[in-house]
């Protein structure tokens, strides 16, 4: 299996896995993806989760796109990343029935109650074990509006060729995220609280990537969501939750997917393109919603950071998708000519593209299985308060973006809600609507009241390539 550039020339080099894992975004400025989605074997699969469990369909899964890795070197990847200790069950991801056709996908049950752990947990033992091969480093440098910087942090912890400097806005993260992330004091994970919104932290990130001297000075590299890597892992998930919903190879079952970068659910059309039996893969998004806007009308129009609303499902205020890119490059027919020109050229000049009216757009619901809808802060708050008396259960405000925009569209196939995070971390959402604390489990008790360790940076992009000088000087 070889990876090429969705924006890539037809002389452009196809890289093995191990490459695109390091090199994040491709050199032409568009995405790696897979030359071709190889199919499931279902039966086989059921087979193997029944005896071996969740890692090992993992294992199964990646190594139809990892051909550069010795098969008992992933293996043993996919058991260090998914153990029951990280994720506080044997299942990994446990599904549940609410009612109703409506199902939950739990993917929040990790190191840092976000479905991001699923992830990031592979992306660190894929970069320990690569880098170990090379005898490299890798430094990570990146910005969070909360939930990917710990993830990342909490999946390098104790990774001595992985070093991490992440930037948060000072003062912006909820309380709970802030803990947690700063709570974490291994010498190689540096925390940086930058003054102002997301978008300043960002920036300094991106100039120092502008730098390319220094970013190979001090190997920088990235682990944000177009990381084919964390794709890939993520299609482990939908593959789980089908067999978990289903008793025979041929029921078909829909997700809906609280979306913002188009990370996860991107994963969901790679697994139905892989042959999963998907009727439906349901897009929701917050009161941002530059992707539902593309489904409902075939205009993709990404917008300015002061025109994203800050609401109550946080992770999801995202108003420039950065996946979905790569389905674009499969709904266009993977015309690499064409993905270069609306995506780097006329987005980039006009801050939108128009696939209104083309025989492509038109191919989505029926080919592509793709619908989406929008909620409001005062359809979460409904939603959560619901399913807890309905149903007895106490859902996150992402999770009930998804569970709205699914209750609109219920068929008579299984509806699985993929829940994106515990609703602990967004505790003040949770108290409007229900009045009560959300459960805290037992690994988050007195997470507050650690010590913590961040430092605060206000002197611009000299002072962040200073600190990160500084601190291999430190430790040489
Ligand atoms: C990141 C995140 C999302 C959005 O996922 P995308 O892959 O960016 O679409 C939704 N909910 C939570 C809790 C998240 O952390």
């Amino acid at each position: 299996m070889r990876y090429l550039s969705t924006r890539g020339t037809p002389d452009a080099p196809r890289l093995p896995f191990c490459d695109v894992l390091l090199a994040g975004l491709a050199p032409d400025g568009g995405l790696y993806v897979p030359e071709s989605y190889p199919p499931l074997d279902l039966p086989r699969l059921r087979r193997v989760l029944a005896e071996e469990g969740y890692a090992a369909v993992a294992y199964e899964v990646l190594s139809l796109y990892v051909d550069d890795i010795p098969a008992d070197d992933l293996r043993a990847i996919c058991a260090r990343a998914y153990t029951a200790e990280a994720f506080g069950d044997e299942a990994i991801v446990p599904v549940s029935e609410l009612g109703n056709g409506l199902w939950l996908a739990h993917l929040s049950n990790g190191p840092t109650a976000a479905f991001k752990d699923l992830a990031m947990q592979l992306l660190g033992q894929l970069f320990e074990y690569e880098l170990e091969r090379r005898h490299e480093t890798l430094t990570i440098l990146g910005a969070t509006s909360g939930d990917t910087g710990s993830a990342a942090e909490y999946a390098m912890l104790g990774k001595p060729s992985v070093r991490v400097f992440m930037l948060s806005p000072q003062g912006r993260m909820s309380a709970f995220q802030q803990a947690q992330m700063f709570s974490i004091l291994d010498p190689h994970i540096v925390n940086i609280a930058v003054p102002g919104v997301f978008d300043d932290s960002q920036d300094l990130v991106k100039e120092v990537f502008s730098d390319p001297d220094f970013k190979q000075r001090y190997a920088i590299g990235a682990v944000n969501s177009i990381n084919v890597a964390r794709l890939l892992a993520q299609v482990v998930y939908y593959v789980v939750a089908w067999l978990r919903t289903t008793s025979r190879d041929d029921e078909r079952v829909s997700f809906c997917v609280p979306s913002g970068n188009f990370g996860n659910i991107c994963a969901g059309h790679i697994a139905r393109e892989m042959g999963l039996p998907v009727e439906r893969l349901v897009l929701a998004t917050n009161e941002n919603t530059v992707l539902h806007e593309f489904f409902s009308t075939g205009v993709y129009r990404v917008r300015a950071s002061s025109e994203t609303y800050e609401t109550s499902s946080p992770s999801m205020d995202i108003s420039k998708a950065s996946n979905f890119e790569r389905f674009a490059f499969d709904l266009l027919g993977r015309d690499q000519e064409r993905v270069r020109d609306l995506f780097g050229v006329r987005l980039r000049e006009a801050g939108e593209l128009d696939l209104s009216g083309t025989p492509e757009f038109a191919t989505i619901p029926g080919r592509y299985g793709f619908m989406s809808g929008a909620s409001t802060h005062a359809d979460r708050v409904r939603t959560i308060r619901e399913v807890h008396d309905r149903y007895g259960v106490v859902i996150d405000p992402h999770t009930a973006d998804g569970v709205t925009v699914a209750q609109g569209l219920l068929g008579a196939e299984p509806m699985v809600v993929l829940e994106t995070a515990l609703p602990v971390k967004f505790a003040p959402t949770i108290v409007e609507a229900i009045g009560v604390e959300p459960d805290r489990p037992a690994r988050f008790e007195g997470l507050e009241d650690l010590p913590r360790r961040v430092m605060v940076l206000s002197g611009g992009v000299d002072e962040l390539k200073a600190v990160i000088g500084a601190s291999f000087r430190g430790s040489a």
